[in-house]
């Protein structure tokens, strides 16, 4: 999220926090967010109306021109999240930098396990190199990503990009923003 805010030119106003990510991780660490980027944050589940609800949450703070973090989904998520399963994590895991599609290397951005599992790393243990994954020219998932441009602004939108012959990473999961474009948006009434 700070990567996505960092850029000046990014166009978010809100956040939805993914509910299920918070019912382990808790909440503290948005407020240094909340505050750094003045940006409201509101921690959602994902029933319909949970959805709804955490939209509501985020743009009745946008029209009072307020921001702060809330959580919609409190009948799961703890402030605190699970403390004993990130001990687990914290115990078997260790940060690192990692490369985000669309985006680049984030510093301290992904997990990796400590040297004393390593005996279980399916990398290692099975001697796997994946291969660099190299974005394809047209695609302008980065921008998608912190709200420059919408997905239908993209040239392979539908045409050369779909759901079957994805070109990124927002097309090829039912939750990117793409994908979402593509099956719910009102294809007639887009117009770019
Ligand atoms: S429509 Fe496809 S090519 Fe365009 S930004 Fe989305 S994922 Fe990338």
């Amino acid at each position: 999220m700070e990567a996505v805010l960092d850029d000046p030119e990014t166009k978010i106003d809100g956040f939805l926090a993914a509910g299920h990510v918070c019912s382990i991780m808790g909440i503290d660490e948005y407020y240094p967010i909340v505050e750094k980027f003045k940006v409201p944050i509101v921690v959602t589940g994902f029933e319909p109306v949970d959805l709804l609800h955490g939209i509501l949450m985020t743009v009745r703070q946008l029209e009072r021109g307020e921001y702060k973090l809330e959580n919609q989904y409190s009948r799961i998520v703890k402030d605190e999240g699970n403390v004993n399963a990130k001990k687990v994590i914290n115990d078997a895991f260790e940060i690192l930098d990692r490369e985000w599609r669309g985006i680049g290397t984030i510093p301290a951005s992904g997990y990796e396990l400590r040297k004393e599992f390593q005996a279980f790393d399916a990398n290692k243990k099975f001697n796997i190199d994946l291969p660099k994954v190299r974005e394809h020219e047209i695609c302008i998932a980065g921008d998608i990503l912190k709200g420059k441009k919408k997905p239908h602004q993209c040239e392979a939108f539908g045409k050369t990009c779909k759901p079957e012959t994805p070109l990124g990473a927002p097309m090829v999961s039912s939750e990117g923003a793409c994908a979402a474009y593509y099956h719910y948006s009102n294809q007639d009434a887009i117009t770019t």
